[in-house]
């Protein structure tokens, strides 16, 4: 096994500022402690170059740099910024050396941030103390990355894939923890791998497992692949399971990011699975305490969820786009689309960027139905 070297560094800054929030997981922020991963995921990709600080895509599980001055950074650069939600926390085997996690979830508290955590290790659940506080302050998430359970006909090679994650049993008993303690929390099922976690008794199991262990929502993506993560991720095929290779080298053909071919039936399976076991296949956005924009974020997610809807009927990509830029333009919004509607009625719906007339009345049911 390679020894894991730990380079220590002072960064100038941590914090990742968006001009809005992304439509999955809701976060306008990122920040984290650590660079590289020693779960190294054969499929993850922060192996390619733009993530990576290292000429070679190996070193990903095995240099870990550590931002020695993380948790300062994070508190000058959120004092500085509206409150909204962040992603951050990392329980690689480093934070137990380290604890710039904890560290930097005490900032949150501290300035009142929600946090979205994302975790493949349940020694997450060092910090369930931390997290229920800021939870109280700030409503907040706690979602787990699994793509497999051990009912999964591929389920040893899925392990081989996720190298030296704990294994997602562990996994879901954290999540269980997470929702008795009030998070609201559920699974990143990314990346679906082709030919390993796509068949309908994977897909089932994670839904229902999920389920079962308190989960509430499902977020799943497929696989992408760019530069040297791409060569990295063909060789560990070669190497292991050469019997996938061509497949995979025929869905991510050279210069391809995404996989050839059409992700909307799986999205839609996943969505009736989803539906049979009670749970969604979109995140609800956290409400932020005393947030004015409120009413706007709350209209903004409809309109996203309808977007990702409209791509599952695979309706025409004008109205698809439609959809989306209205919900950037809600969540864009400087004031508060209610008083908008109260003082102007449709037309100042209607005086929105990218808001139409027949956008503008479903937005008034919207304004309607929430204002009740
Ligand atoms: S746990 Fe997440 S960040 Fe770490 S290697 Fe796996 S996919 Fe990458």
């Amino acid at each position: 096994m390679t020894r894991t070297t730990f380079i220590p560094y002072r960064p100038k800054s941590i914090l990742n500022k968006h001009k809005r929030a992304d439509h999955w997981f809701w976060t306008r922020y990122s920040a984290y402690p650590y660079l590289g991963c020693q779960h190294g995921c054969q499929f993850c990709y922060c192996r390619e170059r733009k993530y990576l600080p290292y000429e070679n895509p190996n070193d990903f599980a095995h240099v870990i740099k550590v931002k020695q001055n993380a948790p300062e950074l994070l508190r000058k650069a959120l004092s500085r910024v509206p409150i909204d939600l962040l992603m951050t926390a990392d329980y690689q085997p480093a934070e137990r050396k380290f604890g710039l996690s904890r560290r930097m979830l005490e900032v949150c508290l501290d300035l009142g941030f929600p946090v979205f955590v994302l975790e493949r290790n349940p020694s997450i659940l060092r910090d369930l103390d931390l997290l229920q506080a800021i939870n109280q302050r700030a409503p907040s998430v706690v979602a787990f990355s699994i793509i497999s359970t051990p009912e999964s006909p591929n389920y040893d090679r899925i392990r081989q894939m996720e190298n030296l994650a704990p294994a997602p049993e562990k996994r879901f008993a954290a999540m269980q923890k997470f929702s008795q303690a009030g998070f609201l929390t559920g699974t990143c099922m990314m990346p679906i791998l082709p030919g390993l976690c796509d068949d309908d008794a994977n897909l089932e199991a994670v839904i229902r497992w999920t389920a079962e262990h308190g989960g509430q929502f499902i977020l799943a993506g497929g696989l992408t692949l760019a530069d040297q993560q791409r060569t990295y991720f063909f060789n560990i095929l070669q190497e292991r399971f050469p019997e996938l290779l061509p497949n995979y080298q025929k869905l991510y053909p050279r210069g391809s990011y995404r996989a050839a071919g059409d992700w909307a039936p799986i999205a839609r399976r996943i969505r009736e699975l989803c539906e049979k076991y009670g749970i969604k296949d979109r995140m609800p956005r956290p409400v932020i305490l005393g947030d004015k924009h409120a009413l706007n974020k709350r209209i903004a997610e409809r309109l996203a969820n309808r977007t990702y809807s409209l791509e599952l009927e695979k309706a025409p990509s004008h109205k698809v786009w439609g959809y989306r830029k209205a919900s950037w333009a809600v969540d864009d919004l400087e004031q508060d689309i209610g008083l908008v509607y109260r003082m102007m009625g449709l037309k100042g719906l209607q005086s929105i960027p990218d808001i139409g007339i027949s956008l503008s009345k479903e937005i008034e049911d919207l304004v309607n139905d929430f204002q009740k």
